[in-house]
């Protein structure tokens, strides 16, 4: 059943109503009735539009034709935020704000990217068929940090563009199961970097019933952060290599930061 695999936003919205009553305070400064204070929002720095894989200026963060050279490759990059100051602050102290003030943080975060930065009237979003996929977690680390917050950004994301309503968008988040623990990017060597990707990602069974169902034209892997882009290009290629897509879909990495 396809809708098996489509959440209902169900559980993002109890959350929100359940948040609706805790007290709102600046996740970075404390300052009261509000999650993320003005002067610290100021701090955030907007990330310029950049092809993935040579960090160069790229319109609407599409990848350069020179850049398309490996066999598999995103078409599009479209990162928030630079990681750093704030965001960094946010994340690394998420434990102690918990699951919901994280998911009112990044509900805010992406209000606010999207005010600034038009990509939702773009022509790549509008009148498409959207599939949004976020990076899953080992299921270890699922059950240590209790939530995913790639999950989150993508919940989000979809009710921004359901609001837009020129478009339609689902979150599918049980096709593909992270089956290798991989160790934090930052602490791996560059060159290490992509051959510990290998092999990551497996796709569950029915994931091909599941997407031709769905006629896609715009697939989106969202991530919350991304750094090197190493894991988003490994899920890529399990997605690609093992599902048959039509052939006008195209791949697009959504991160809410880039470190
Ligand atoms: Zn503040
Ligand atoms: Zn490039």
């Amino acid at each position: 059943m396809v809708l098996d695999y489509i959440i209902t936003s169900g559980a993002l919205a109890l959350e929100l109503l359940i948040s609706f009553f805790l007290p709102f305070r600046c996740v970075r400064c404390g300052k009261e009735d509000v999650q993320l204070c003005m002067e610290c929002a100021d701090e955030l720095i907007f990330t310029a539009p950049e092809c993935l894989y040579c960090g160069g200026t790229a319109h609407h963060g599409k990848t350069h034709p020179y850049c398309k050279q490996r066999a598999m490759h995103f078409d599009f990059f479209i990162s928030c935020f630079r990681y750093h100051a704030v965001l960094k602050y946010i994340f690394r102290e998420y434990k102690y704000h918990g699951e919901r003030v994280l998911i009112r943080v990044i509900r805010q975060l992406l209000q606010e990217y999207a005010q600034y930065n038009p990509f939702l009237s773009f022509e790549l979003f509008r009148n498409k068929n959207i599939l949004l996929i976020p990076v899953p977690m080992h299921r270890n680390k699922l059950r240590e940090r209790g939530y995913s917050s790639s999950q989150s950004v993508a919940e989000i994301l979809q009710k921004i563009l359901q609001q837009t309503e020129y478009c339609r968008a689902s979150v599918l988040h049980n096709i593909v199961v992270k089956v290798k623990q991989t160790k934090a990017q930052a602490q791996v060597k560059k060159f290490q970097r992509f051959t510990q990707q290998l092999g990551v990602f497996a796709l569950q069974d029915g994931a091909q019933k599941v997407v031709s169902k769905l006629n896609v034209d715009l697939v989106v892997i969202v991530d919350d952060v991304v750094s090197t882009g190493a894991t988003a290009q490994s899920l890529l290629e399990t997605l690609k290599k093992g599902l048959h897509w039509p052939s006008h879909t195209q791949f697009v990495l959504f991160s809410l930061a880039r470190s």
